[in-house]
């Protein structure tokens, strides 16, 4: 692993290194819930290769972002999020509230959800 994967909280929590509570995983992806939940149901779905945002990814990138979409989708589904809705996030940077630098997609249900957000 390069320096940046060996400081990086989402790297740590894939390795086992911290603790998280699993929904899914493959050898591509890893779902787990979120610590801090802003909706009844919150789960973050996490590429396994360090990627530091959606603007990092590169057109070798392009099947594994495309799985990542569609396994959320599977765990939307799973989770009995699809008949009332749901919504996808991926804050980016600083003014799109990002504050872990490893791609992360939220997957928010639950309840109705604002919008827009502030
Ligand atoms: P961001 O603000 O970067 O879009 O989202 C980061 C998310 O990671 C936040 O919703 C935050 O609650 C969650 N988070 C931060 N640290 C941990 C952790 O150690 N474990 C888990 N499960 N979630 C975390
Ligand atoms: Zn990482």
């Amino acid at each position: 692993m390069s320096d940046m994967t060996d400081d990086c909280l989402f790297c740590k929590i894939i390795a086992g290194e911290i603790p998280s509570n699993k929904v899914y995983s493959d050898d591509d992806v890893y779902a787990f819930y979120d610590i801090n939940p802003a909706a009844p149901q919150h789960i973050l779905i996490i590429p396994k290769k360090h990627l530091t945002d959606i603007t990092s990814a590169t057109n070798e990138d392009q099947a594994l972002i495309g799985k990542l979409l569609l396994k959320a989708n599977e765990i939307a589904r799973e989770q009995g999020l699809v008949e009332n809705g749901f919504r996808y996030v991926i804050n980016t940077g600083k003014d799109g509230g990002q504050t872990v630098y490893h791609l992360h997609l939220h997957i928010l249900g639950g309840r109705a959800l604002n919008w827009p957000p502030g």
